[in-house]
């Protein structure tokens, strides 16, 4: 089952689903959560085309490995080719937006952290990076001071502005676009608000953008 973008009316997109580059330590509530320092630049990180999965074809966590634990994610979706753009090219370049959970196992990352290793194993494993279809960008003109929420088993889990960023999400599209081209079909994963938490089999997920677009999924 190949992953495909899709829009909101589920048509599939021509853009190849190569890569997206995620940011950490986007939300200050989130950084104190997990007792880590605030950066002085933006954290960043990469998941591989291979580990992109519909939300609505169910969410697999690893086995064996410890809590996998949900990162519920602004995600923005790259229209144009975007090389050391400045944020004037980075707002025209998106194309639009979605929720995405940046799945980590969080025990084997602390392990990598301990170790000075790079997060990959934790955070890049096929079926990591879980996607809703996509908004196009006209019907989301507030994307910077939107509502993000992820509730699961009907309870509330996170649930955070956009405005409360760290980082802007133009500010990021530019300042990744210094080091890491960008092309269209490109997501960038814009940090997670607090509440992160582990996931089980069988939790029934429900992510909100905007209060305006309702995504189901279910954990297998
Ligand atoms: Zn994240």
């Amino acid at each position: 089952m190949g992953y495909r973008h899709r829009w909101l009316d589920g048509s599939a997109m021509a853009w190849p689903a190569a890569k997206a580059v995620c940011l950490g330590r986007n939300y200050l509530a989130h950084v104190q959560e997990l007792g880590n320092v605030l950066p002085t630049r933006p954290v960043v990180f990469l998941k591989p085309g291979t580990s992109f999965r519909a939300l609505e074809d169910g969410v697999i966590l690893p086995e064996g490995l410890g809590d996998c634990h949900h990162e519920l994610e602004l995600t923005v979706l790259v229209g144009e080719r975007l090389s050391k753009a400045d944020a004037g090219a980075a707002s025209r370049a998106i194309a639009g937006y979605g929720l995405g959970l940046d799945l980590t196992l969080r025990q084997l990352q602390d392990e990598l952290k301990q170790q000075g290793q790079p997060w990959e194993l934790a955070k890049a494993f096929d079926g990591a990076a879980v996607m809703t279809p996509f908004v196009a960008v006209a019907q989301l003109p507030n994307a910077q001071d939107c509502e993000i929420a992820l509730r699961i088993n009907g309870e509330d889990r996170q649930r955070a502005r956009s405005s409360l960023m760290i980082t802007s999400i133009l500010d990021m599209l530019a300042f990744i676009s210094q080091s890491i081209s960008l092309e269209p079909g490109d997501v960038v994963f814009t940090g997670t608000p607090a509440g992160v938490a582990a996931l089980a089999s069988g939790d029934e997920l429900e992510l909100s953008l905007d209060g305006r677009w309702h995504f189901a999924g279910r954990v297998l």
